[in-house]
Parts: structure tokens; sequence; C-alpha cells
């Protein structure tokens, strides 16, 4: 794997470089039936630099060891985690852990990692790397850099979704609403946008999807429930 692959991106975490310097940069977890191992790393100058800003973390991730595309985070089974001796809070999880605070920052400090889990017959991977924390703004400037969907795009939707209603209930006199509230807030749309995964034209505020994405990544579609990841967001003007 190269730096910041393998790893389902975070789109409010935007990858820096990984940390564990003097080591590889993943460790395979391996499949026996109980595991035990301790990880070291010293923080790199670049880091310990990066860190002294608010919005710079050093993030701790599990995943599987699966090279068939991104993977998203994954604990090994009954997963137990201490940083410096800190155990770390994994209920609810599998999510990245922010680990800064736990960390020896200084250039000639040694941190501990160390994982216990019980093995069940598949690899994983874990990930100490440092993160830069991205703002709603942050996300909305990235969008609006995208080629926005044109008036021509949503026709087309529109002629399909006529021909596909025609098709089914043998109807001419159809008609497609979009709303310009948005079904999250109950607000006016602000900057409206939608997945092109999806096939619906209504829209969502996309600053209300990044809050609400902020607080609980899930990336679902607010209108059709399927997932509208960042990457397939686009402006719907
Ligand atoms: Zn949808």
């Amino acid at each position: 794997w190269q730096d910041g692959q393998g790893f389902l991106l975070l789109w409010f975490w935007q990858h820096c470089h990984h940390i564990c310097s003097s080591f590889k940069n993943y460790e395979k977890i391996t499949p026996v039936f109980s595991y035990q191992r301790s990880y070291r790393f010293v923080a790199d100058q670049e880091t310990a630099r990066a860190v002294t800003k608010d919005d710079n973390k050093i993030l701790l991730r599990f995943c599987l060891m699966d090279l068939s595309g991104e993977q998203d985070d994954k604990f090994p089974p009954e997963l137990k985690v201490l940083v410096n001796g800190i155990e770390l809070d994994t209920k609810g999880g599998p999510f990245p852990m922010d680990i800064t605070a736990l960390c020896k920052i200084t250039c000639d400090a040694l941190n501990l990692i160390q994982v216990s889990s019980i093995g069940l017959g598949n690899y994983y991977v874990i990930s100490v790397s440092l993160v830069k924390k991205l703002t709603v703004s942050n996300l909305i400037e990235k969008l609006k850099t995208k080629k926005p969907l044109t008036m021509q795009d949503t026709q087309t939707l529109i002629k399909k979704q006529l021909r596909g209603e025609t098709l089914s209930e043998d109807t001419t006199a159809t008609i497609i609403q979009c709303s310009l509230m948005c079904p999250l807030s109950m607000t006016r749309i602000v900057v409206p946008c939608r997945a092109t995964s999806c096939h619906h034209i209504q829209v969502f505020d996309a600053i209300v999807y990044f809050r609400v994405n902020e607080l609980k990544s899930n990336w679902i579609c607010p209108v059709c429930n399927s997932p509208a990841l960042f990457p397939s967001l686009v402006i719907d003007g």
C-alpha cells in the first residue's frame, strides 16, 4: 500500500502523512487465537511542528488487510488498545481514534501503542497518521471547484424519469416535483447539491449535509437513502 492509500478517505480529515517513520507504515495483525503486540513510534519533526496547530491531529485507525479496494474502518474482534498506557474507548466503533493528546510529540520521545485482540482468521492493518481537520466551509469550497450540473444535465434526468413513468404507469401527464426546501433542515436550500449516483432531481443543502456528517459520518442521501459520498456530490444550480 502506498502512503495515504488503503483506508477509506475521511472527508473531514485530510491525510497528511504516516507517522510510524521508524517502522513500516502498516503493520499486519496476524490471524491467531489471541493477539498481543506493541508498536513504537517517534513523532518526526514535521509531525511535531504540525500538531502545534489546532486543526492537525494524530489518528489511529484499523481496517481489514484487503487490497481489493479502499477499506472502511474495522476493529479486530475484542480490540483493546492502549496509547502510552492509557486505554482508548472503542465502544460504538469502529471509527478513527484521535490520539493526539496521548502522544508525546517531541522528537526524542518514544510512543507506545499496545494492541490486543482475539484473532478470527482475518488480517488487519493498523495505521497512525497525521491529518488536518477540515471544516464545513473547506468542503463547500472543494465542492464549488467541481464542475456543477448544467440545466441540460437536469433536463436529461427529467426526460429519463418521464419516460420511465410513462412506460410504467401508462400516462403522459406526469408532474415531477422538486422542492426548494432542504429535506434535512426544512429550510430554504443555500447550496443545492445531489449525488451523481442518485436518480432523483430533488436536491438538498450541501451546508446542512456536511454539518450532519461532521457530527456523525454516514454520507447517506437524505432523499433516497443511498450512499452519497463526497466524491459523487455536485452542485445542481
Ligand atoms: Zn439520492
